[in-house]
């Protein structure tokens, strides 16, 4: 038997989450966000099992689209962060790679690079996230700069990005909308007749239904994550993709006062039993989660007990007799969100995913009748 440290990937429940998406923002284009592997699922196999039920997908770099062309991925890819020299442009034109022009030296790059072929041009507009996007101000100007080039091809598409969406009380996200909608406005003032645009992330799709677009950009919703704190309805219906698990490779009973785990930092209350688990911080679990996070062990709740180590970690189990080794335990999945594990450990779901190594293998699973 190998090490039992493991990730399940279920590719059901991403496309299930995949028509929430669809059921909140009916009439938009679906762009799927598989930046950074995937969040950490995989990006091959995720973009395999939803293309045909996609638009296009986004990745950070020329590098993760290449990775789904070698695959075998027709799609349209869309560089979120553009080009990061003239000669990717080429690269880019060449295998059907959307990029984002999120500054003008970028739009100058362009204009001075010969290509085979135009290429599809995003134009990014900085409405209040202050990461990457030219200011309103100069919207119209550039936007008309790439229409009129001849190394763009003939539709723009407008997007921008939303800092606090994940936050359904804050009005920062409305005063984006506007600033938004003001340069869209311009733009068909000045003559345009029909502007193609994407604006939402997750908690824009989830909780701001004003801000529908053309094209959506559904990241961390579909890996089943909630960006949201609290309760939502929507997001409550999401099915987590991701389920990492390990098993129990030992038990000891410890007397009242008896330490657990490096620095001693875990004191029994009691007589306790004390499982340890072979999954630690080398397989992606957080090493800064506090005693007392959950895992779930035949179907109930135990708690991390003492420091989280390299290979494995430490679980008190004294409320649950029938627990053995060998019994599986699953350190967030379904029914123990990756969301409330992070909050244990001060970071956030996104996070735990994306960061996951290869150590740790994946098993993908897809029913025969899941299309
Ligand atoms: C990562 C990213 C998204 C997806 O965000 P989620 O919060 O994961 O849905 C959308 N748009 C851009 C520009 C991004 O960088």
């Amino acid at each position: 038997m190998s090490r039992p440290a493991a990730m399940i990937i279920n590719l059901d429940a991403l496309r299930h989450n995949l028509s929430i998406a669809k059921r909140c923002s009916p009439l938009s284009k679906i762009v799927a966000v598989l930046k950074a592997n995937a969040y950490g699922h995989g990006a091959v196999e995720v973009a395999f099992a939803i293309q045909d039920h996609v638009e296009m997908f986004a990745v950070s770099s020329i590098e993760e689209a290449m990775q789904l062309r070698e695959a075998g991925l027709a799609k349209p890819v869309l560089l979120l962060e553009g080009c990061f020299s003239a000669s990717e442009l080429n690269l880019a034109s060449k295998h059907d790679f959307s990029v984002v022009f999120h500054s003008e030296y970028q739009i100058n790059a362009l204009e001075k690079q010969t290509l085979d072929k135009p290429l599809s041009a995003w134009l990014k507009i900085d409405t209040g996230m202050h990461r990457l996007g030219i200011y309103a101000s100069s919207g119209l100007r550039l936007y008309q700069r790439l229409k009129d080039s001849d190394k763009t091809q003939n539709v723009v598409t407008l997007m921008t990005h939303m800092a606090s969406a994940d936050l359904l009380n804050e009005p920062y996200t409305e005063q984006q909308l506007t600033e938004f909608k003001q340069v869209k406005k311009a733009i068909i003032a000045n003559g345009e007749r029909q502007i193609s645009t994407s604006i939402g992330n997750s908690g824009t799709i989830l909780g701001w239904p004003e801000g529908r677009s053309d094209y959506i950009r559904p990241g961390i919703m579909l890996y089943g994550l909630s960006p949201f704190n609290e309760a939502h309805p929507d997001a409550d219906q999401l099915q987590p993709v991701m389920t990492l698990q390990s098993k129990i490779i030992a038990i000891r009973n410890i007397d009242a006062g008896e330490r657990v785990g490096y620095g001693s930092t875990w004191q029994a209350q009691q007589p306790s039993r004390v499982a340890t688990v072979a999954i630690g911080y080398g397989d992606g679990y957080p090493r800064n989660a506090k005693s007392g996070t959950p895992v779930l062990v035949r179907e109930k709740r135990a708690y991390l007990a003492g420091r989280v180590s390299m290979d494995m970690l430490s679980i008190d189990i004294t409320h649950i007799p029938e627990v053995r080794i060998g019994d599986t335990v699953t350190l967030w999945g379904e029914s123990l969100s990756a969301n409330e594990v992070a909050n244990w450990a001060d970071t956030i779901g996104y996070e735990l995913v994306t960061r996951m190594p290869l150590r740790v293998p994946k098993t993908y699973l897809l029913s025969e009748s899941g299309q």
